[in-house]
């Protein structure tokens, strides 16, 4: 799918292709909507302390626009270990796309406000 003459804020000017480390790899399962600025599916990160996506919106190598999702770490420190099955390993499939088709993040990276922003959905984790 292709979402068309929608643009959205990102901070960075749009490009026709990929400019990030090399630690991003192609995406695995599932549909990912390309960009809506770039036209590119993204390219994704994920590890132990956080999950992020890159796509042809970029200044440099370093620095991108990404879509976030709550990491299984932040997942294990926000419940104390004991609602792990928080942790939705589609979350940043599912957020990469709410994000191509409404322009709102759902996950933004902060300083510990996880609890406050739990009951909206909106959850923020340490960097
Ligand atoms: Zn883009």
């Amino acid at each position: 799918m292709k979402i068309r003459n929608i643009k959205h804020e990102t901070g960075y000017k749009s490009h026709s292709s990929h400019n990030c480390i090399d630690v991003f790899k192609k995406p695995e399962g599932g549909k990912w909507i390309n960009c809506p600025n770039c036209g590119l599916e993204p390219l994704v990160w994920e590890f132990d302390n956080g999950r992020k996506t890159a796509c042809g919106c970029w200044r440099s190598k370093y620095f991108q626009h990404s879509v976030l999702a709550e990491s299984i770490l932040s997942v294990h420190k926000r419940t104390n270990g004991k609602q792990m099955n928080e942790y939705d390993s589609d979350a940043l499939r599912k957020n990469w796309n709410h994000w191509c088709k409404t322009g709102e993040h759902l996950f933004i990276a902060g300083n510990g406000d996880e609890y406050k922003n739990k009951r909206r959905g909106l959850l923020r984790w340490n960097q």
